[in-house]
């Protein structure tokens, strides 16, 4: 037996393969409150828990909405959180058709005698929590590792604590109900041009698989969340078929066929840009074992935050912009975006932050 047998085992393969469903994608909610603090101050709205509760309301009662989604990953508060009217959040996801997922990690620190890279913290206590949020209905996890490229960057020593930091997660996940979101994200910051992020991106998922297969995680109950293959963010820009050519040859070389889904991070992209891209990628003629989805953050709220801007009166408009990105997020998934979503303000705009916490 080369994975370990959990006594989940088929229930992790089936939600892991639900959430891959085409069609259907994971909105990524599960900002840190220092994070959503940020998103609220930019629409002059204070952190307190009224709004980041009113905040994620809005989002999962959005007319619609959720039927263009399999996941939704959330923050610890917002696990327990109800809607105005009282009915646990959890309930209005699991009455929509989409599994409730939670974000375990707990942020990076830096790695003593590196140029800034980092590794991710979150190990300690993880089996009990997991347990926690299984009884409260979370049914995956995500867990963000962070690398960046740099002259030197990354260096053996990051790939190799991040690779074996996500396969230890994954495997206590696992042991505790909870699908793992495979995560390791590697920073669209800096000059470098698309073939080096190739490199990286191949270098990367290479030692995480072997990570994954010396941990004996079941790859049919994981999911992998990776950066689109791109041009660094000061490097000039390529068009969505190259992106997804680079990317999708990238993860035909290092993804196994025995993971049921892909499901993107947007890292900053602008949300148009993202849905291109992911469009392009489910358009291309050439092997995929895998679904082709969404786990966006940035890329799913945006033009909804601005729409909104903490005011009573602008919520059937901002649901109505949340419902227009997320069914052209579930039309990328099939290859049949059109490009003809009206833009909401703020959708075309990049989301880049450089060194991006979450
Ligand atoms: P972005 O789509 O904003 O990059 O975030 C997704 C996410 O969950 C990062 O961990």
């Amino acid at each position: 037996m080369s994975h370990f047998k959990s006594k989940y085992a088929e229930e992790l393969a089936k939600n892991a393969a639900y959430i891959g469903t085409p069609g259907k994608g994971i909105l990524a909610a599960d900002e840190s409150t220092g994070t959503i603090g940020k998103r609220l101050s930019s629409i002059n709205v204070e952190n307190v828990e009224e709004n980041r509760r009113a905040l994620r309301e809005l989002l999962f009662t959005a007319p619609g909405g959720l039927q263009y989604l399999s996941g939704v990953i959330l923050f610890e508060e917002t696990l327990y959180q109800k809607t105005a009217s009282g009915k646990p959040f959890v309930e209005v996801l699991k009455e929509g058709g989409v599994l409730p997922g939670i974000k375990v990690d707990k942020g990076v620190i830096e790695l003593p005698g590196t140029n800034g890279e980092t590794e991710t913290q979150g190990l300690d206590g993880l089996a009990q929590r997991c347990q926690k949020y299984y009884e409260a209905g979370a049914r995956f996890a995500k867990w963000r590792a962070v690398l960046k490229i740099g002259p030197n960057e990354p260096s053996e020593l990051s790939i190799h604590q991040n690779a074996y930091g996500l396969a230890r997660y994954a495997v206590i996940c696992q042991e505790n109900g909870l699908v793992p979101i495979v995560e390791p994200e590697i920073l669209v910051d800096g000059p470098h041009s698309i073939d080096v992020c190739a490199a990286v991106t191949e270098r990367v998922l290479a030692a995480c698989y072997k990570a994954l297969n010396d941990n004996k995680v079941m790859l049919e109950g994981t999911l992998l969340k990776p950066n689109m293959v791109t041009p660094g963010s000061e490097a000039p820009k390529v068009a969505p078929e190259v992106i997804a050519e680079y990317t999708v040859r990238a993860l035909q070389r290092t993804v196994p066929a025995a993971v049921p889904a892909i499901v993107f991070l947007s890292g900053g992209q602008s949300e148009e840009e993202a849905t291109r891209n992911l469009n392009a990628m489910n358009q291309l003629k050439t092997k995929k074992p895998w679904s082709l989805s969404f786990s966006f953050g940035r890329a799913l709220q945006q033009s909804t935050l601005k729409a909104w801007a903490g005011k009573k009166e602008n919520l059937e408009k901002a649901q109505k912009v949340f419902l227009a990105r997320a069914k052209a997020n579930s039309e990328a998934t099939l290859g049949t975006y059109k490009g003809d979503t009206t833009l909401a303000e703020g959708a075309s705009e990049s989301l880049h932050v450089s060194n991006y916490k979450y």
